[in-house]
């Protein structure tokens, strides 16, 4: 049955593809963003489509959505470490003020809540894989702390309105996810390797590149936040690709992927830079049915070709490489 959803930093990476696949099936959405580290590109092909509306606002000051609402889905906040590390009183005050701000928007119309929380939760995880029944390993003063504590106080703030109020909700732990509509200065390994193997430049692999990251297409991401949203589940529930690689072998993949000349460099690891993560998916298999299915390189290649317009570089250099097509990633 369709509704009317509202989605709260629906201008983002993740939010907008979240905004396609909702209205796709039939719902109406409700966008709602402050582009602080969103961007109007990301859903300009949505605006004055029937189903759509765009509501320009920072969550943690006001939601100002009128009338009913079946489902909210919660993906406002920063999410690339070097956009959190620029913004964190910001980030702090819309896991808190806008996550409280949402439960009570979904609580008001008893409608459903979708939290979307991290892996990030995790920290540097003395435990692999990682299952939703690890408690982490955080490093609550560290710089990235303003991050992952965020997250972990809106999912106890989820847990609390659940527990007291009896608010419908649930809780994704999304792991590292790439795909089109990644900004170009974003910051995150896939954007900055892909894009600088695009233009020839090195890639800059923090440390030894011996860390390990499991990666997720966006539309896989996307349809297992959807499957849990329609869904019964409280969770946590983790959303995420098994597929498990180092960083350098990343890189590695990237430069033999577009066929690049660019070399590989060594910067300092950030701090508190986690070592590992896998995502343990018995649960979203089991429960949701869902995996996902998108190949790195098939993902990788979508992503250059994506990268590579956005920059105004020669598609056709990417894509006779890569095999990508560029007309698929809602830049109509
Ligand atoms: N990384 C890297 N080079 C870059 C960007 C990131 O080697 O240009 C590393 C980073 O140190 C981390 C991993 O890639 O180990 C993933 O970083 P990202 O910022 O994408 O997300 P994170 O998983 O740290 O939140």
């Amino acid at each position: 049955m369709s509704g009317r959803i509202v989605v709260l930093g629906g201008g983002g990476f993740l939010g907008s593809h979240l905004c396609d696949q909702l209205l796709a099936r039939g719902d109406e959405v409700v966008c709602v963003d402050d582009f602080s580290t969103g961007r109007p590109a990301n859903v300009a092909h949505l605006v004055g489509q029937d189903r759509f509306t765009m509501v320009e606002s920072d969550i943690s000051r006001s939601i100002p959505v009128e009338g009913p609402v079946t489902g909210v889905f919660n993906l406002a906040s920063p999410a690339s470490p070097p956009d959190y590390l620029a913004l964190p009183l910001e980030t702090l005050a819309v896991g808190s003020e806008g996550t409280r701000r949402g439960l009570d928007l979904a609580h008001r119309n008893g409608a459903r809540f979708l939290m979307a929380s991290t892996s990030e939760v995790y920290g540097d995880p003395d435990v692999h894989p990682q299952s939703e029944t690890y408690w982490g390993n955080v490093n609550p003063v560290g710089p990235r702390s303003v991050y992952d504590e965020a997250k972990r106080f809106s999912e106890a703030l989820t847990m609390a309105y659940h527990r007291t109020l009896g608010t419908d909700v649930s809780i994704v732990r999304i792991f590292n996810t790439y795909g089109p509509r990644l900004r170009p200065d974003d910051g995150r390994v896939v954007s900055n390797f892909l894009l600088q193997a695009i233009q020839g430049e090195p890639l800059t692999v923090y440390g030894d590149g011996s860390q390990t990251r499991s990666l997720c297409f966006v539309d896989d991401e996307v349809r297992g936040l959807i499957a849990l949203f329609d869904s019964e589940l409280v969770g946590p529930v983790n959303i995420g690709n098994p597929d498990e690689y180092t960083i350098l072998e990343l890189a590695e993949t990237v430069v033999s992927l577009l066929g690049s000349s660019s070399e590989i460099i060594h910067l300092p690891l950030p701090v508190d830079d986690p070592t590992r993560r896998r995502p343990d998916i018995t649960v979203a298999r089991k429960e949701l049915g869902w995996e996902p299915t998108t190949q790195l390189r098939d993902g990788l290649a979508r992503t250059a070709a994506f990268l590579a317009e956005d920059a105004g570089i020669a598609l056709a250099a990417v894509s006779t490489v890569a095999g990508a097509e560029a007309d698929d990633f809602g830049s109509d």
